[in-house]
């Protein structure tokens, strides 16, 4: 289990501060309902229901065998000349990418968008060795000269206008950029050549490794992937151990769910697969090609309630519907991964005493379940981890009072007739006074809100309607 340090915020004292900007409340809504758009528009003739099963089948029956397809892969890399390398967790993978850099004798490395490398925090082990890393993806670029965190899995900056990503990069200019996207991408475009023509070492993540052809694949939309991983005269890549797919074929399934879920796109600009160092008589790709598997509490979860929660495939769309996540952003999850997917990840990867409260804020709607390409049941397992969360005793004390008084109330037909009808009387008495604005944590819930006043009879005391 993680041994991350207790958070100093909560997830309400963090969400407090994200709603206070008010662009964030705009930009997220209309990004992801964009992206939920494309989604369905692009695939409106294709039969996407059944390509989400066959998605859901391949990454069932991979997990479900997960050493088995792992040991392929580890036997495909070998012979294609990749150097392998197992971390149990993130400080062994921070440790391994190091000693890798070490002894090639590098001072610049480019990295590819790679939520894993944020997962470790890569990037303050590798800058603490002295070397110069640069983020190449315009967004997580953005996140590093800010000294910012990525808000989302594919729109890091989601949370940024476009006047401070303008402010971030004319820091760099040492001039005013214009307000103009074009030049602004345009700047960072020129700023960034440089970087991969000196870099020693290129990281990248992979969004699928292939067990059957010992193949990485990318996939991106700036074309940042291909120079990172094939301009340096090394190439690491850190992987996830549960995004092995069996076999080449798969990727007809695998990778338009990715990039419809993930872009609305039915393809993104640039899908790279990465098959070895360069061989003799090819004139182009690194010398060394090192793949990094990392463990970091997902091979705890095979076997468990938890399992389905290895299918996952980074794609973001379970953000882009949650009513929650489209409120506060990313940043008020804490940790890399927001959403009902950080949400599930956080407490299972770093322990209830870290993340525990995270599946507390959902309103288990459901939809991040119809959206997800491969069909993790995320509201189950959020509940789950409700449930795990009360037997370990970890919720606090006024939650587990108001839980208990609650069962008791509601548990015997006449406790629970008594309680509505007090309720609904209190109730009727503060909304008739105006009364409601100031109840404490009701009364914060309340502002902003008409509460409509509760009916005299209850639903289910209304006889007629049986007539
Ligand atoms: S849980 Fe599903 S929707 Fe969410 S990121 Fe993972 S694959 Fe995408």
């Amino acid at each position: 289990m993680s041994t991350d340090p207790l958070p100093e915020t909560t997830f309400a004292e963090r969400s407090r501060a994200q709603l206070a900007r008010p662009f964030l409340r705009q930009a997220v809504p209309r990004a992801t309902d964009t992206a939920v758009k494309d989604l369905r528009a692009r695939f409106a003739d294709h039969d996407y229901e059944g390509l989400r099963e066959l998605g859901r089948q391949i990454r069932s029956r991979t997990i479900a065998d997960l050493d088995g397809y792992l040991g392929q892969l580890v036997t495909a890399f070998a012979a294609n000349g990749v150097q392998v390398h197992r971390a149990a967790d993130a400080a062994e993978a921070r440790e391994h990418i190091r000693r890798i850099c070490r002894e090639a004798g590098a001072t610049r490395v480019v990295k590819v968008k790679s939520m894993a490398t944020e997962e470790i925090a890569l990037n303050p082990a590798l800058e603490a060795d002295g070397l110069q890393v640069t983020e190449t993806d315009l967004g997580e670029y953005v996140v590093q000269l800010d000294g910012d965190t990525p808000s989302h899995i594919i729109a890091p900056i989601i949370h940024k206008t476009r006047g401070e990503i303008r402010e971030s990069l004319s820091r760099v200019a040492g001039r005013e950029l214009p307000d103009d996207a074009a030049e602004l991408t345009g700047f960072a475009r020129e700023t960034l050549r440089d970087a991969f023509m000196d870099a020693d070492v290129g990281i990248s993540g992979a969004n699928f490794g292939v067990a059957e052809s010992g193949t990485v694949v990318l996939v991106t939309n700036e074309g940042n992937g291909r120079m990172c991983t094939s301009m340096p005269r090394v190439h690491i890549s850190l992987m996830g151990i549960e995004r092995v797919i069996p076999a080449l074929e798969d990727l007809a399934v695998m990778l338009p769910l990715i990039t419809g879920a993930g872009t609305g796109q039915l393809i993104t600009s640039y899908v790279t697969m990465l098959s070895g160092p360069r061989r003799e008589g090819e004139p182009d790709g690194p010398d060394q090609m090192h793949i990094v598997l990392l463990d970091n509490g997902r091979r705890a979860l095979l076997g468990t309630e938890f399992q389905d929660v290895l299918h996952c495939i980074r794609c973001g769309a379970c953000q882009n519907v949650c009513p929650v996540y489209r409120q506060v952003g990313g940043h008020a999850y804490g940790w890399v991964y927001g959403g009902p997917i950080g949400a599930v990840l956080s407490p299972l990867f770093r322990g209830q005493a870290v993340g525990g409260e995270l599946p507390q804020a959902s309103s288990l709607c459901g939809a991040c379940d119809d959206i997800c390409p491969v069909k993790i049941p995320l509201h189950d397992l959020l509940l789950r981890l409700r449930r795990q969360r009360v037997d370990a005793d970890a919720a606090p004390r006024r939650e587990r009072l108001a839980a208990d008084l609650w069962a008791w109330a509601w548990s015997s037909p006449w406790r629970y007739r008594l309680v509505t009808r007090c309720v609904g009387a209190g109730v009727r008495v503060a909304v008739g006074i105006g009364l409601v604005g100031r109840l404490g944590p009701l009364g914060s819930w309340a502002r902003g809100r008409t509460l409509p006043m509760l009916a005299r009879r209850p639903f289910h005391a209304r006889r007629d309607l049986d007539d």
